[in-house]
């Protein structure tokens, strides 16, 4: 029987791998899931020897059922040129714990793994499924994921992408890598909002009848690249695997021993791939939730109520300052043995009451993860401390794992090797590395935050910097709110 795939609302439908990935979200507002967990496929010592994409395309093949090889081949090439390192994901050990980097693709943070390759996965079922229509991929975006979708979408023939973004609630860095996008299918657009505003707004344009109809007129359709699209999820499963296959190559694992992962999380899509991987049999011990003062997930674990209705803070970690983890749907679940019935009145819940709590026997079954989060005091401790004892320079998300980590092994003694997930390079968020490692410099600019970054982690300024600052701003228009569903119209001339 081949894979395929479920709403996590309604498992009676099935869609072929290909119709999940061009819809994004099911019908039903439900989250696509394999209809079954697939067994990793190869004795693990094989995984000291394959190069990433080849493990990449032994995990795809499972997935992916209604993608030839050649297919499967074709997609994964996007990783032969587009890192830094020909490892993709390299392990590095500071200290006690392995840092998995995950930031060696082309905006500099994790969210590359997955979007360089989606844009691949989407031309191909959109052939495969006889699309006529172009893509529309439309997104608001608090920083990372919209610089990487724009990169990955860039002049990928029969699509084109609209990225919203708050206009002041983005790094400086973030937004310089935006506005120089280059592309003759990118548009980006600041709005007059928060994220929360770009993200509403941009929900409700997906579900307009009118501007879907004039789409498709026009010969359009949306698509979505944000982190449920189950082309997303797959990408990520693959590093897990990897990160082992290089541990027991460098002798810092007996095969078949248990590495327990420990990931800062947001919409809870790292780490669910994390727990796709254990469940294919990888030796994964714990599953280490990190969360950083927006601290639902780790309230959520310890007690069993998932609870929105809390104030939304800002803090140095923004890719995590998330009050509803999309993904953990996926988790409930699978956690409930696959029962939709029980995943649609937690999701009601949710949204009636902003909360829900998860019977006893499923907070049993989630003891797989361990939940917990750091302080913004503890992220900057931890920044200077890493440094000053091992000479690692580590971004404020990986801070926040790392402060988790210590947590764990501290309160539970457990022994086995931790890898903590890297997700963003520190030259990201520069200010808050140089406000962490040196309280008393008061850095005049940008660019002198930037400067003392490499001074102090050694690596030379990635390409992605040096065109944020060196490149041409091509994108300046700024809209209110109630402005985007006109601009839509008007940067794809349907109006
Ligand atoms: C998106 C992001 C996260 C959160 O990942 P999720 O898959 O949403 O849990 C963490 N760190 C960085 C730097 C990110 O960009």
């Amino acid at each position: 029987m081949d894979l395929v795939y479920h709403s996590t609302r309604d498992t009676s439908l099935r869609y072929s791998p290909s119709q999940a990935i061009l819809s994004g979200i099911a019908p039903d507002g439900g989250l696509f899931v394999p209809s079954f967990m697939p067994v990793f496929p190869l004795p693990l010592a094989e995984l000291t020897s394959l190069s990433y994409q080849d493990l990449a395309h032994v995990i795809f093949k499972e997935f992916l059922t209604d993608f030839t090889e050649q297919e499967l081949r074709d997609c994964i090439r996007v990783y032969d040129d587009r890192f830094d390192t020909p490892v993709i994901a390299p392990v590095v050990t500071a200290g006690n714990v392995h840092y998995l980097e995950l930031f060696h693709g082309p905006t500099i943070a994790f969210k590359d793994m997955a979007l360089s390759i989606l844009p691949k996965f989407m031309t191909v079922a959109a052939q495969k499924n006889k699309l006529e229509n172009d893509i529309i991929i439309l997104t608001a975006t608090s920083g990372d994921t919209g610089k990487a979708a724009l990169v990955g979408f860039a002049d990928v023939p029969h699509t084109k992408i609209i990225v919203f973004y708050p206009k002041n609630g983005v790094s400086e860095i973030q937004e310089r890598q935006m506005v120089t996008q280059k592309g003759n299918n990118v548009h980006v657009i600041a709005i007059e909002g928060n994220f929360d505003d770009a993200q509403t707004k941009v929900k409700e344009l997906f579900a307009d009848q009118e501007l879907r109809q004039e789409l498709a007129a026009h010969g359009l359709q949306f698509s979505s690249a944000n982190s449920i699209n189950i082309g997303r999820l797959l990408p990520q499963i693959v590093y897990y695997f990897y990160a082992y296959g290089q541990l027991v190559k460098d002798g810092k694992l007996q095969l078949g021993e248990p590495m327990n992962v420990t990931v800062p999380t947001g919409n809870f899509g790292n780490i669910l791939a994390a727990y796709y991987a254990k469940e294919m049999g990888l030796p994964v011990g714990k599953l280490v939730v990190a969360s950083n003062e927006n601290n639902v997930l780790s309230d959520f674990f310890k007690t069993g109520t998932y609870n929105r209705n809390r104030d939304f803070l800002l803090t140095t970690s923004p890719s995590m300052d998330i009050l509803v983890s999309s993904n953990l749907e996926r988790l409930l679940y699978h956690l409930s043995g696959n029962r939709p019935e029980v995943v649609r009145s937690h999701m009601q819940s949710l949204s009636k009451e902003g909360m829900y709590e998860v019977a006893a026997t499923m907070l049993e079954e989630a003891q797989t993860f361990h939940a917990d989060f750091a302080t913004e005091e503890e992220v900057a401790a931890q920044i200077r401390s890493v440094k000053e004892e091992t000479g690692y320079v580590i971004d404020p998300h990986t801070a926040v794992a790392a402060v988790v980590a210590d947590k764990y092994q501290q309160e539970t003694r457990d022994q086995s090797e931790m890898v903590v997930v890297s997700t963003a390079s520190p030259y990201k968020f520069p200010e808050a590395v140089v406000a962490a490692i040196d309280p008393t410099h008061t850095p005049e600019s940008l660019l002198s935050s930037l400067h003392a970054v490499k001074k102090w982690s050694h690596i030379p300024f990635p390409p992605a910097i040096k065109e944020a600052l060196d490149d041409p701003i091509l994108h300046e228009t700024v809209v209110p709110v109630a402005a985007m569903k006109q601009i839509v119209r008007q940067k794809l001339n349907i109006s």
